[in-house]
């Protein structure tokens, strides 16, 4: 398996944010999203076993706790990386997959709490998202939009009701994109779209999202890796 790091944070956005968790980023991705903020992760990275790969998660924080498969695009090493979510879930850890939607996610393990990206008209990489995916959701997964302008928004908002996505999962994320080159003020001048104007429409529409802020931007530089 290829990958690029794997190190010990705080879960920065979802459902679980602000918890401890080790993050194992897989190397690679077949997408270019406009406001990416991983692309040191397209390329580069090592080889490691499952066995190197189980050690260095064990060492860095052992089991019970939170793992979270992430890239790049992880799905892009299937056959290695669904063993390995089956192995860390008999380990006894709660296992966090991070996907953009664009792969197959049927072989995922039920158990594996799935945060899955559909990407909206601005993000560069509009309608990638596999729709057979939305039979591959359960009831404790989370959809997540990233979101750089009100185009982007009424993109997620229309999605949502047409798709009864609130009804499907356990969190639907509404989360605005940050500049990828934000450095310094841990602060929201970073977003492309302003929390508090995406607050006011999903309050003026009623939309079943949850507000989701990258919170690892705000306590750690933006611009900071491993964090
Ligand atoms: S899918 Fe994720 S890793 Fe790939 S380009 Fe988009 S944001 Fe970056």
């Amino acid at each position: 398996m290829q990958i690029t790091e794997i190190y010990k944070s705080i879960q920065g956005e979802s459902t679980y944010a602000g918890l401890p968790c080790v993050f194992v980023r897989l190397t690679g991705c077949n997408l270019r999203c406009s406001w990416c903020d991983s692309e040191f992760s397209f390329y580069g990275g090592r080889k490691m076993s499952s066995e190197d790969v189980m050690a260095e998660i064990e060492r860095s924080s052992p089991a019970p706790g939170l793992v979270e498969i992430t890239g790049g695009e992880p799905m892009l090493q299937e056959k290695e990386v669904v063993p390995i979510m089956e192995r860390l879930l008999a380990a006894g850890y709660t296992v966090l997959l991070e996907t953009s939607g664009e792969r197959p996610l049927s072989r995922v393990p039920k158990s594996v709490v799935k945060i899955v990206d559909v990407k909206c008209p601005h993000s560069g990489e509009p309608d990638t998202f596999a729709m057979e995916n939305l039979g591959s959701l359960n009831s404790h997964d989370e959809v997540k939009f990233v979101l750089s302008d009100r185009i982007d928004y009424e993109f997620a908002r229309d999605f949502v009701a047409q798709h009864r996505l609130a009804e499907r999962v356990h969190a639907v994320l509404f989360s605005p994109a940050f500049r990828k080159d934000a450095t310094g003020a841990r602060d929201a001048s970073h977003c492309l779209l302003d929390p508090r104007q995406l607050a006011d429409w999903i309050l003026a529409d009623n939309v079943p999202a949850r507000l989701s802020l990258q919170i690892h931007k705000f306590v750690w530089d933006p611009a900071a890796k491993g964090v």
